[in-house]
């Protein structure tokens, strides 16, 4: 699908005119699996859900419950099977540029530099290279690697790199950030310092995010709500609403209320007998 481009002062009047409580809207969402050489897969079953503008909302379940699968959808990465999708006032049939994704890997070109990498979005999507490359450095500056923007990936570790697949994803002024378990591969100290960086972002960003994670206390730490999908067909087990105080330090987490909803979340889990 082609990519639409455009021009600064951005906003189909489509998504002008999206409703504020639904910027992400959906409803009887089915998504079935066809491989050529085996059964298909039934990934996802009767998927309905809504997140506001600007909210934070998390995605948990067991392994292989769809999670994946439902941000692909969002992303408009693949079809679904059944059902609506929308996201800032668009069916979403393809890739949107209103749409962000951070993957599990930072996954940069390795011959780019830093700078050039988070560029990629706005030269795919063909956007004025000034306007962008300014744009592109405020975010480098928001994420503390400014000093890094001319050099290459692997001069990075992995936690910077993550960092600058955040700016990547952010470069184009998407409406919505997809994140697929994107700090999986740091270790927990980092991980816990890149919690906190997003939030940061978060706030700076305005932007409406939807993070799959493994972890519960993560997707407690970061967001409004949480959805709890059920295993394989992935179900709604529950949609839990977050009532931690904002802005959140990680100390948060040691609350009585935090515990609760950690809880809450893992009593699912193990009422399926799977631990995640
Ligand atoms: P999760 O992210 O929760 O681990 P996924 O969305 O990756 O789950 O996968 C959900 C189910 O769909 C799994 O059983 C997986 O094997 C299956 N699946 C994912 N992608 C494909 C595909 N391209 N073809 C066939 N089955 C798939």
């Amino acid at each position: 699908m082609a990519m639409k481009t455009l021009g600064r002062g951005r906003r189909t009047a489509t998504a002008a005119e999206a409703d504020e409580d639904s910027w992400i809207e959906v409803s009887g969402l089915h998504k079935v699996y066809h491989p050529r050489k085996s059964e298909p897969t039934h990934a996802l079953s009767d998927i309905g859900f809504t997140v506001g503008r600007g909210q934070f909302i998390s995605v948990v379940g067991p392994s292989g419950c769809g999670k994946t699968t439902l941000l692909k959808i969002l992303a408009g990465l693949i079809p679904r099977t059944e059902g609506t999708v929308r996201v800032a006032g668009r069916d979403v049939d393809g890739p949107l540029p209103e749409i962000g994704m951070v993957f599990q890997a930072a996954t940069l070109l390795p011959w780019r530099t830093i700078l050039q990498n988070v560029m990629v979005p706005a030269e795919i999507q063909r956007l004025d290279r000034a306007v962008y490359r300014e744009r592109a450095g405020r975010l480098l500056e928001m994420v503390g690697l400014s000093r890094f923007a001319d050099k290459y990936p692997d001069e990075l570790s992995g936690g910077m790199q993550q960092r600058a697949g955040i700016c990547r994803a952010l470069v184009h002024d998407p409406a919505v950030l997809l994140m697929d378990e994107p700090f999986g591969a740091l270790d927990a100290m980092t991980r816990e310092y890149m919690n906190v960086e997003l939030l940061r972002i978060w706030r700076e960003s305005g932007k409406t995010v939807v993070l799959v994670t493994h972890s519960i206390p993560e997707a407690v730490f970061l967001s409004d709500r949480v959805v709890v999908l059920s295993p394989r067909p992935g179900r709604i087990a529950e949609i839990i609403d977050i009532d931690l105080e904002r802005p959140r330090e990680l100390s948060v987490m040691a609350s009585d209320r935090a515990g609760v909803h950690i809880e809450r979340i893992r009593s699912h889990f193990n009422a399926q007998g799977v631990i995640d």
